[in-house]
């Protein structure tokens, strides 16, 4: 007895039909999956998944009983060839969906057909290639914390079954833990998030700060205890067993405990809902950490590295533009190249020099590009084919791309750099895969495995006598057909086939006298009958099952190739691999080629200089020539903070998001958008952008602003580029100002050998730091005045402002004239000090004449809280008894007699 009401929701007691208490019992091991229970060529959903998948598929829901019965049983359904589609919906809408296929044969089965659930899909656990995108890894990712005293370890894990790839991390100790995880969370962005079913308050905490920064990822509760991986070494040894290695240090794992426990419960459940081998996952590589360019989530997400703040498109993203690449495993890759960028600077030199052979080299680089254009997604097909759902079609784009390979190896042979000899060096052109493909897969073969025509003639000889039996058939029949004509006389007798009775002779009833007696009668149609013969049946039992036969053994036929292509899964993903790489390194090439970058001189020094720089997506998005180029340079001799002034779109940001962009692509082994640049290796870039805030777990614009300050003065180091815009606009004036001054301060002072800084600020009293700071340098950005308006010259010029220009701003944006005049009277009000407060500003000496005009501003240097003040930071009302209360206002009294 199992009870359910008209929403899906179970409520009062149903009867359940025999078929439907098979779907429970299979349902109540999936309750987390949205159930395709298969039915004829349908598959069918009840209860409550039917209700939440009609939504989502925009699909009639109906019900299972009759309208009169008092309880409903909800039900939708869906045709199982269209399945793809709807399942890619479901997947969209992070859904998990189990498909359970009927396991026996209809005519074998005894009472209702066994069925069971022979895959589960889920976003981060899919193969199919509508279901993903080909530019970017589809993880999913475990995590693992154990919490010690006040602090914790936490391992974490990231799989892409589609490509093989298999990541571990591990973070403990520093108090840093939950943010470096958060921080590969938010880099990696998996789709899916495994978690374990019993939480701690520092899990959930961290769980809720993934989903605030990753809203649309899929959660999936660990199933328990099933697993038996309660240990390390248990994981160990699971993952031990899976690689076929004796210990985990080859992968460099030695140190990792709850890294390698997230990583056994992680591939213990993509076995588990695949079921199958996963033989395609061959190594497990710890995610790099101390060699790479680090840039945090909000950075990542200020310079819009992958996809824009608004809309969080990937057009108007750095990667829209960097990305020309050929084949979906080069454009992973360098989306990769984007996320990790590079501190050694040998490697970042070896990648430029490939960069350079293929800038200069044109023709190779133009042939070897086209090459790479008729290579398919080789990661992808070889997961297909390992986890046993590759298909003619796949094999077919299999064979194109290996087909591509020789010619690539001999396109590389003039080449001669270290990282283009080291590709060509380790190069399998797979010809004996390909051969195989050659000789065995039929060019046309379809998506089905199981309607024959997947094989070519000459393959294997069994097959070619079954289909020679099948093709003769039709010669036969015609034969028989015009023997029985001529041995009964009847001219218009047929030979006909139906599923129902196999072949029969066809006689119209005016001939029904001249049947001989050997037809047996089998049906009787108005106007004709229908017979067989010993000899017919004869002929259908050796023609059939010719059919049959032949079905089964392409069919078999087939998967032993499949099984000896799974074998080779190795080599397929080394030659993907180095692919990968050529591709990535062409594309270098062609972008540096096709927008005119320049390539960076690389160098351990503390400089960056940056010959007349160019926004790499801003400046795609003007008429060519538009642009204005910048020079900037940092050191930490003299130019160390740069106080970049000048009014609101004037071009601030955009200088500074170059400069973060330019040091970037240098470190990724990219040529760069400038006539020449030095840069000077750094580890770190932080950005903390105002104008682009977005509120996220409540905290306000304000809070957000000061905790990614904290961080960036927290852990910036001596080798760090600090970019700051307009620090300190979320609150008052004054605060925002003083934060804004402390802030610059501590950068050039930090360490006494400071950090390189690009702070740009409305505030154009901070031009006052150059005159006590050495190393902070005041630069603008150029504008002209004319006819009261301003014209944006979008130059970057030595030397500070002493003017917002906001009215004028204003103005330009449409703020209506009676409006701007207003303001106009107001501030000229304001300079001429008829608004002026007594804060007794006068007594700083770091006021210059000019800005005493502005009263209001220069209350920011008034000397400390006055006595009065102190007074009344130090009492506690909750705590005074009526004594203290009454003596402290006497007390105050005389401070203000004073
Ligand atoms: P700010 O930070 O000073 O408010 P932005 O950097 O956001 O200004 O620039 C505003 C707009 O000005 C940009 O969207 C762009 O259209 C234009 N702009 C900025 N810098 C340049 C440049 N160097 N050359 C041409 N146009 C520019």
């Amino acid at each position: 007895m199992i009870t359910a009401s008209k929403e899906g929701k179970t409520e009062r007691p149903v009867k359940l039909t025999p078929m439907l208490q098979q779907y429970m019992d299979i349902k109540q091991q999936h309750e987390d999956a949205i159930l395709f229970y298969r039915m004829g060529d349908f598959y069918e959903m009840f209860f409550e998944d039917a209700v939440i998948a009609s939504k989502i598929l925009n699909i009639t829901l109906t019900s299972r009983n009759k309208k009169s019965d008092p309880v409903q049983v909800p039900m939708c359904g869906i045709p199982y060839h269209a399945v793809q589609n709807y399942l890619s919906k479901l997947i969209e809408a992070g859904q998990r969906v189990a498909i359970c296929e009927q396991v026996e044969d209809p005519a074998d089965a005894k009472g209702i057909v066994k069925r069971d659930v022979i895959r589960i899909v889920s976003p981060g656990v899919v193969t199919d290639d509508q279901l993903l995108d080909d530019k970017s890894n589809n993880y999913i990712c475990a995590l693992n914390l154990r919490e010690k005293g006040k602090s914790s370890s936490c391992g974490v894990s990231f799989l892409d079954i589609s490509t093989g790839e298999f990541l571990i991390g591990e973070y403990s100790g520093n108090g840093q833990e939950l943010t470096d995880v958060l921080d590969q969370v938010t880099r990696l962005q998996p789709a899916e998030l495994l978690v374990a079913q019993n939480s701690t308050s520092v899990g959930d905490t961290l769980l809720g700060e993934i989903k605030a920064l990753l809203p649309r990822i899929c959660i999936t509760s660990n199933g328990g205890d099933s697993s038996g991986l309660d240990s390390v070494p248990a994981a160990r040894e699971m993952l031990c067993d899976h690689f076929s290695v004796v210990s985990l240090d080859g992968f460099g794992c030695a140190t990792f405990n709850e890294g390698v426990l997230a990583a056994a419960t992680l591939l213990d459940h993509v076995r588990k809902t695949q079921k199958t081998a996963v033989g395609h996952i061959e190594k497990l590589t710890p995610i790099e950490t101390g060699a790479i360019l680090h840039l945090d989530e909000a950075s990542r997400r200020n310079l819009e590295l992958t996809q824009t703040i608004v809309g969080a498109s990937r057009q108007g993203s750095l990667i829209s533009i960097l990305d020309q690449t050929c084949t979906p495993m080069g454009a992973r890759l360098l989306k990769n190249h984007l996320l990790f960028p590079l501190q050694q600077q040998e490697k970042i030199i070896s990648r430029l020099d490939a960069t350079t052979y293929f800038f200069k080299n044109s023709h190779s680089r133009k042939e070897l590009r086209a090459l790479l254009e008729s290579v398919y997604d080789l990661e992808r097909l070889n997961s297909r084919m390992t986890l046993g759902s590759g298909n003619g079609r796949d094999m077919i784009a299999l064979k194109t791309s290996l087909s591509a390979l020789p010619q690539i190896l001999s396109a590389l042979k003039n080449c001669d750099t270290s990282e283009l000899l080291d590709i060509r060096s380790r190069f399998d052109c797979l010809t004996d895969l390909y051969d195989l493909l050659e000789q065995a897969i039929a060019e046309d073969s379809p998506v089905t495995l199981r309607e024959g025509n997947l094989i070519k003639q000459g393959y294997n000889k069994e097959l070619d006598e079954l289909v020679a039996l099948q093709r003769d058939g039709k010669k036969l029949i015609l034969e028989l057909e015009n023997k029985e004509r001529s041995a009964t006389g009847i001219a218009k007798l047929k030979v006909g086939f139906n599923r129902v009775f196999g072949y029969f002779i066809e006689v119209s009833k005016v001939h029904s006298d001249k049947v001989p007696e050997h037809y047996i009668r089998k049906q009787t149609l108005v106007n004709a009958e229908r017979f067989i013969t010993a000899e017919l049946k004869e002929f259908e039992e050796k023609v059939l099952g010719a059919q049959d036969q032949r079905v089964e053994l392409e069919y078999n036929l087939f998967v032993a190739i499949r099984d000896r292509l799974a074998a080779s899964s190795s080599r397929l993903l080394q030659t993907a691999n180095l692919l990968a790489r050529l591709d990535v390194l062409l594309n270098n090439g062609e972008v540096a080629h096709r927008y005119n970058y320049r390539r960076p001189e690389i160098n351990g020094e503390d400089v960056i200089e940056i010959v007349e720089g160019r926004h790499p997506v801003i400046e795609r998005m003007m008429p060519s020539g538009e642009f204005v180029p910048n020079d900037v340079y940092l050191d930490q001799k003299k130019d160390e903070v740069l106080i970049i002034t000048g009014p609101n779109m004037a071009g601030k940001s955009t200088v500074l998001r170059q400069t973060a962009l330019i040091v970037l692509m240098a470190q990724m082994g990219c040529y760069v958008p400038a006539e020449s640049a030095k840069i000077g290796i750094v580890d770190r870039i932080f950005t903390r952008v105002g104008a682009m805030d977005n509120l996220r777990q409540g905290q306000s614009t304000f809070m957000v602003e000061m905790s990614e300050t904290a961080n960036i003065l927290n852990n910036s180091t001596e080798r760090s580029l600090v970019i700051l815009d307009e620090i300190g606009r979320g609150t008052s004036t004054y605060d925002g100002l003083s934060i804004a001054w402390a802030v610059a301060e501590n950068l050039v002072n930090k360490n006494e050998r400071g950090v390189k800084t690009l702070f740009a600020t409305h505030y154009h009293e901070l031009t006052e730091l150059a005159k006590s700071h050495s190393r902070v340098r005041n630069y603008s950005i150029g504008v002209r005045e004319w006819r009261g308006n301003i014209i944006f010259l979008h130059k970057l010029v030595k030397g500070g402002t002493s003017r917002s220009y906001g009215i004028q701003v204003a103005a330009l944006a449409g703020v209506p004239q009676e409006v701007v005049l207003r303001a106009k009277e107001i501030l000229k009000d304001i300079e001429l000090g008829k608004f002026a407060k007594t804060t007794g500003g006068e007594k700083n000496p770091r006021i210059t004449s000019k800005n005493r005009k502005h009263p209001d501003q220069l209350s920011l240097f008034s000397p400390p809280p006055d006595r009065i003040h102190e007074l009344l930071d130090a009492i506690s009302p909750d705590e005074c008894s009526p004594m203290e209360a009454l003596n402290t206002l006497y007390r105050l009294k005389e401070l203000r007699k004073q």
